[in-house]
């Protein structure tokens, strides 16, 4: 019988550090199954020639590391950043946590540096202009990997596992989970049963629907979590300069004053590049810079979060929707338009777009109108959060700066997990983003290498 000690459903950020930690803590048997490509196989064709081939399923978000295969390798060296695993296992363990998976890091080779540390005038400066501005800025030392580089070292830690006896199992997609008496006992792919005593799902944002479908199915509470909607914004790289030097990214907080929603900065990509994420048939917005090739201009994420209550409960259905008109409207494509535009309720043309002095780094996005996709609540809380940012970033709220539209985190409905993210099914764990755990990559990493010992040790 095709028997393991331990399955892991999803080979992205968390689920592989689960792994390393099992191979090299226990002789535990232990496969991986990836809906996607090995690292080595995987290629966005969108990279070199600016045009989305829609590959079934996505390279950028899918198949070994993950979501963290092409992003911009921020590690995020603090708990107050990147999820709630503190929530889970308290402030301290997840620090504990955060530098072990740094050390992981620099052993395949991460880049020494850490932003963040030095410079403590510079950062007070910053923090002072932020509450004059109604902000919160929340410091967080960061090591950059680069995209480039975080490709190499992903492809290094998949050799590892491989070569220390991990089962790796690409271009498959488990179907369903094999529960008998409430006991898990392994996954079903197509007709394949593979039996194991522990199963952990760590399947990302990209499975958050799909692990919705399998909460209902088998029972398993799960309840809706925050989901967050908003725009990624690119400004020129002079605007960012401080915070690019000293923080390498601002991670500012803000309670808008006409609806008093949280709104926050995400994922700041100093030099880099706007890029786009595919879920299904949908396209969406991101970031991200690589080490070596910079450009002239910087982005970062303005996201409302969304909390729904009674009777709503399809956080993930309301974001795609508004993900769907957008992608409507243009033509498939990403909206950018023009802050000025924004503002004054009127399309960006590609005429009004080459105006000022920042070149869009997303080739092939359209000129539009984000009023005619963003609940005009979404639209002030952004309108309100620019003019807060200007205050800190002098020229944030210029009219030439850049809106990209939409950027949302479908994060999955909150699973019920208790303090070891066990289900309330014995052996069944959810871990990462898809669980509505963590939102970066250095909690769900953490989060794999918790549960990992915590299989070990059971
Ligand atoms: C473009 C981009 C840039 C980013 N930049 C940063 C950054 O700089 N810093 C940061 O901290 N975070 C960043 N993030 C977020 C970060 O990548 C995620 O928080 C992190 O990858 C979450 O890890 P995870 O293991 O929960 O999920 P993922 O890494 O998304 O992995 C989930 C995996 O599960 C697989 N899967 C899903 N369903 C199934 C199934 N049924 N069967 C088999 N396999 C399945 C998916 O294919 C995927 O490979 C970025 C994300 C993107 C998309």
């Amino acid at each position: 019988m095709n028997k393991y000690d331990v399955i892991i459903v999803g080979a992205g950020c968390s689920g592989i550090f689960a792994a390393y930690e099992l191979i090299n803590k226990s002789n535990k048997k232990v496969l991986m199954i990836e809906k996607g490509n090995s690292i080595k196989k995987r290629v966005c064709p969108k990279r070199k020639t600016n045009i989305c081939v829609n590959c079934n399923p996505c390279n950028i978000t899918t198949g070994f590391s993950g979501a963290g295969a092409f992003s911009d390798g921020k590690i995020s060296l603090s708990p107050e950043v990147g999820g709630n695993l503190p929530e889970y296992i308290g402030y301290d363990k997840t620090q504990e946590l955060i530098d072990y998976i740094d050390s992981i890091y620099l052993s395949f080779g991460a880049d020494k540096k850490i932003y963040g540390l030095d410079n403590n005038d510079k950062i007070k400066e910053l923090k002072s202009k932020a509450i004059i501005n109604n902000l919160k800025l929340i410091a967080c030392p960061v090591r950059h990997l680069g995209t480039e580089e975080s490709y190499k070292i992903y492809t290094k830690i998949e050799e590892y596992l491989e070569n220390k006896g991990v089962d790796l199992k690409f271009n498959t997609q488990v179907d369903d989970i094999l529960i008998e008496d409430n006991n898990i006992k392994g996954v079903l792919v197509g007709n394949e049963k593979i039996y194991a005593d522990n199963v952990i799902l760590s399947v990302g944002r990209e499975g958050s629907e799909w692990l919705r479908n399998i909460c209902n199915k088998n029972n398993i509470i799960s309840e809706p979590s925050t989901v967050d909607i908003g725009v990624r914004v690119e400004v020129r790289n002079e605007v960012m300069e401080d915070i690019n030097k000293y923080l390498y990214e601002g991670k500012f907080l803000y309670n808008s004053k006409t609806f008093d929603d949280k709104v926050r900065t995400f994922c700041q990509n100093p030099s880099g590049e706007v890029s786009i994420e595919r879920y299904d048939d949908l396209i969406t917005v991101n970031g991200h810079s690589y080490k070596n090739s910079k450009t002239e201009n910087t982005n970062v994420a303005l996201l409302v979060s969304k909390h729904f209550t009674q009777p709503f409960k399809d956080s993930i259905g309301y974001a795609k929707s508004i993900a769907k008109l957008a992608n409507m409207l243009g033509d498939g494509k990403i909206i950018v338009q023009r802050y000025e535009d924004f503002k004054r309720g009127r399309r960006t043309t590609h005429d009004r777009l080459y105006r000022g002095n920042i070149v869009p780094t997303l080739k092939d996005a359209e000129p539009g109108d984000l009023a005619l996709v963003l609940p005009y609540r979404i639209i002030k809380d952004i309108e309100e959060m620019i003019e807060a940012l200007n205050g800190v970033a002098p020229g944030f709220s210029s009219s030439e700066t850049l809106l990209y539209g939409v950027e949302c985190k479908l994060y999955n409905n909150k699973v019920k997990v208790n303090n070891n993210f066990e289900t309330d099914v014995k052996g069944l764990f959810a871990i990462g983003d898809g669980a509505g755990i963590t939102r970066g990559i250095a909690q769900a990493n953490s989060n794999g290498v918790y549960v990992a010992n915590y299989i070990i040790s059971k």
